[in-house]
């Protein structure tokens, strides 16, 4: 069983990297923004809830994602363990997470702010299947299609000049120092995300003790697809 948390401010490739960890490894992606931005979409009582919250950028209330979180994780669909993407993210949230589960340790993404900005105003997501696009990497190969699905790719509404100056500033003031909390009591590792994508992922299995990763065909679909249904 292998449980892991994934933190960095947006844009520093922590659905990236949790989708790739949990393509080989058996362990199930949760990822609690795509949870969110489903709701969105799909138009529930939640997703009405939160969606000005998360254009605006900023954080939704702990009661309303803790129960998320936890009813998430009732789901008990991850026997070999997963990788938690997006909580906690403050102090509450983080004492609520480590008074409820055990885990094995905490993945911090790292990459300086400037940088940060280049890549969210380049980012695109694809509506099927949340899968992040990154146009600084890579061009899919028909404009505006999702590679693994063929699903039409937006901006999320929370990427723009204005969203991203509020959620970099709640990272900083709310996020950072409950890092604090982790670092007393769990493993923390730190990972630089400004190489390419497979160096820095070849990183975090290193400094996890994990096995590297499997050549993967570039056919196969990256699991972790938003099945958040009954979350
Ligand atoms: P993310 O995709 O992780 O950047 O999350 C997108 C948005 O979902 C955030 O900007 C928040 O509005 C909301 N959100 C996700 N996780 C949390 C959390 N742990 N606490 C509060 N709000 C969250």
């Amino acid at each position: 069983m292998r449980k892991y948390v994934i933190m960095g401010v947006q844009g520093s490739g922590k659905g990236t990297h949790s989708r790739l960890l949990a393509a080989d490894l058996d362990i199930v992606p949760i990822i609690v923004g795509d949870i969110f931005r489903w709701h969105v979409q799909n138009h529930t009582k939640t997703g009405s809830l939160v969606r000005r919250i998360m254009a605006d950028g900023e954080l939704i209330g702990d009661d309303l994602v803790e129960s998320v979180v936890r009813s998430r994780l009732a789901e008990h669909d991850w026997n070999f363990g997963f990788v938690l993407d997006g909580f906690p993210r403050n102090r509450r949230q983080a004492e609520f997470f480590v008074e409820n589960y055990d885990i094995d340790g905490v993945i911090v993404l790292h990459v300086p702010d400037s940088e940060v900005r280049r890549r969210v105003l380049s980012r695109r997501i694809c509506v099927e299947c949340g899968t992040p696009i990154s146009l600084i990497e890579s061009r899919p190969a028909v404009p505006g299609q999702c590679d693994s699905c063929g699903g039409k790719l937006i901006h999320r509404e929370d990427d723009t000049e204005e969203a991203l100056a509020v959620r970099l500033r709640t990272y900083h003031e709310k996020t950072d120092p409950m890092l604090e909390l982790f670092r007393r009591k769990e493993y923390v590792i730190t990972v630089d995300t400004r190489p390419p994508q497979e160096m820095v992922q070849a990183e975090i299995r290193q400094q996890l003790g994990l096995p590297p990763q499997k050549t993967r065909d570039p056919q196969d679909p990256v699991p972790g697809t938003p099945e958040t249904g009954g979350a």
